[in-house]
């Protein structure tokens, strides 16, 4: 889940409206795919997209299964929300007879992402999500692996709703600092990422990485399919066999919770290499 800024809150929490004419899909005709803003859920196709001259991006039909109506609190008009996070989008409105779907979703754009990505090639992908201590070494090193599209850094495997770092940093919400990582199988396979996880940290180390300690920089794989379960326990068992004392923790994925924006491509940023993390041949 994204961290959201107040006005993506006021908008995809709270469901309230922006203004028209105001957001930057309305008039943008490139073609893509929209996903929600919230949870990354693709929800409409830019083949879908018209002009309805109402001042919010338009679509006659949502990607099946992706968007859910609900009655609005207004009594009147029908809300529509993602399905998978249930993040409000806007309204759906029938029988204006704009299209041959005679239907218009009705969406703010800042409920939205759009990505050039066809969603062929999006719904090809996969997500890995791994914790070896702190978020920022593990996602620059596995940014540089062929076959990543993107590399998240946030939060996994605690109980509370929308951590901050410093609630993660107090030992409160039971979170790892995580990377969520994007990537095509066709060009990289999760076997290979996952070993790539157990050479750029130390699985040895209990409850901290090198000079970090706290249980936040803990080692484990969320996985998000039990083939990764599998890989990830293969690997384990291999590092075992070798004499590794691995102390990682197997777990399924929870809600990932993408960290403040700070937290973010902060070695690209600053233009130097981490400090915490560094290639060491295991396999
Ligand atoms: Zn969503």
């Amino acid at each position: 889940m994204k961290f959201l800024t107040p006005q993506e809150k006021a908008v995809i929490l709270d469901k309230g409206t922006e203004r028209p004419n105001s957001g930057i899909y309305e008039h943008f005709d490139e073609p893509g795919t929209y996903l929600c803003k919230q949870c990354n859920a693709p929800l409409y196709v830019s083949v879908d997209k018209f002009d309805a001259g109402c001042g919010w991006p338009s679509f006659d039909k949502a990607l099946p299964g992706a968007v859910k109506r609900q009655p609005d609190a207004d009594g009147r008009r029908t809300e529509i929300v993602c399905a998978n996070c249930g993040g409000h989008l806007g309204h759906v409105f029938e029988g204006e007879g704009f299209t041959p779907t005679d239907t218009r979703h009705c969406v703010n754009s800042i409920s939205l992402e759009f990505t050039t990505l066809p969603l062929a090639t999006l719904q090809r992908m996969e997500t890995a999500i791994f914790a070896g201590g702190c978020f920022w070494g593990v996602e620059h090193l596995m940014q540089k692996e062929p076959g990543v599209l993107s590399v998240t850094s946030g939060y996994i495997g605690g109980h509370l709703q929308h951590p901050t770092y410093e609630a993660v940093k107090a030992h409160t919400t039971g979170h790892a600092e995580a990377v969520s990582i994007f990537f095509d199988p066709d060009i990289t396979t999760y076997e290979h990422l996952a070993k790539v996880f157990f050479e750029i940290h130390d699985p040895e180390q209990a409850d901290g990485q090198g000079p970090d300690i706290g249980p936040q920089y803990r080692s484990e794989i969320f996985y998000t399919t039990p083939q990764q379960r599998e890989v990830a326990e293969k690997l384990i068992n291999l590092l075992k066999e070798k004499g590794y004392k691995v102390v990682t923790k197997v777990t399924p994925a929870d809600t990932f919770w993408e960290a403040e924006g700070y937290h973010q491509d902060y070695y690209e940023r600053k233009g130097t290499e981490p400090y915490c993390h560094f290639r060491t041949r295991r396999f």
